[in-house]
């Protein structure tokens, strides 16, 4: 039975926000800000593709059945409960074979067990990581995180055609073993799941491994970049993810035992 007060029910569990024809931002508002991770449904000419599905408590297939009638393959940028919570009601899913889409660590919507699992525990977690119930009778205490069901595991440089355009799959690890961004080419436009966003990067949870992130983050300064679409926050131009790199890699090579905490800026 459970413990917590009652939550209020919402008609509405996704915030949807359209950045342009081809593109839709979905999130969840009603999610505590460390879990409220973004959704993008991406629209070819040929095929729909959706880059990660949120928590798995709203119903997300009606929803994209609304914004699209093909039904799109969920691509997961990494095995995290707020990327893939949805991932084993889509029938496709495409994730990097280093990621544990289909043994995923356990989750939780109560505050406290979520933050113990991640080793999040210097965060100010609420003991509900959800502040609304999406129906009547549902109760975060019955939450799980469920295996996606994997039809392909993708590589670095492989291609994902959509039909007039094309996302190419960039391994980055660093925030979990098999962390993928999708890049394309021809716009500049970089889908970076967790790899990067706006706010606290996070390279010490189970599975994070700082010395690959720095890599990779050498790595994506590299690219030509012109707009950030992350698996947080709002999306960002090239010179804040230049800045943000750059901060990154700064903090992260103090030597072991030094006094910063690589892992933990907040800048906002
Ligand atoms: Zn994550």
């Amino acid at each position: 039975m459970a413990t917590h007060p009652a939550l209020p029910v919402v008609q509405e569990w996704f915030r949807v926000t359209a950045i342009d024809s081809t593109l839709t931002l979905i999130d969840e508002p009603h999610v505590h800000e460390l879990l409220d991770a973004n959704t993008w449904l991406v629209r070819g000419r040929d095929r729909d593709r959706l880059v990660d599905c949120g928590l798995g408590v709203g119903d997300l297939p009606a929803l994209v059945a609304q914004l699209t009638a093909r039904e799109p393959t969920v691509v997961l940028t990494h095995a995290h409960l707020d990327h893939m919570g949805a991932a084993h009601v889509f029938a496709h899913c495409w994730a990097h074979p280093l990621e544990a889409v289909e043994s995923p660590e356990l989750g939780s919507l109560l505050g406290s067990v979520w933050a113990a699992q991640g080793g999040l525990q210097d965060f100010d977690v609420p003991p509900l990581l959800i502040s609304a119930v999406p129906h009547e009778g549902y109760d975060p205490s019955s939450y799980e995180l469920r295996p996606a069901h994997v039809t392909r595991h993708l590589r670095d440089g492989d291609r994902i055609d959509l039909g007039d355009r094309a996302l190419t799959v960039l391994h980055l690890p660093g925030h979990s073993p098999g962390s993928i961004a999708l890049f394309d080419e021809a716009d500049g436009t970089l889908f970076s799941g967790d790899v990067v966003y706006d706010d606290v990067l996070l390279d010490e949870l189970p599975g994070s491994d700082r010395e690959k992130y720095v890599h990779t983050m050498k790595r994506l300064r590299e690219l030509p970049v012109r707009i950030v679409r992350p698996g947080h926050g709002p999306s960002f131009d090239r010179q804040r993810l230049w800045r943000i790199i750059d901060d990154y890699v700064a903090s992260a090579q103090v030597p072991a035992g030094g006094s910063q905490e690589p892992g933990f800026r907040r800048e906002t």
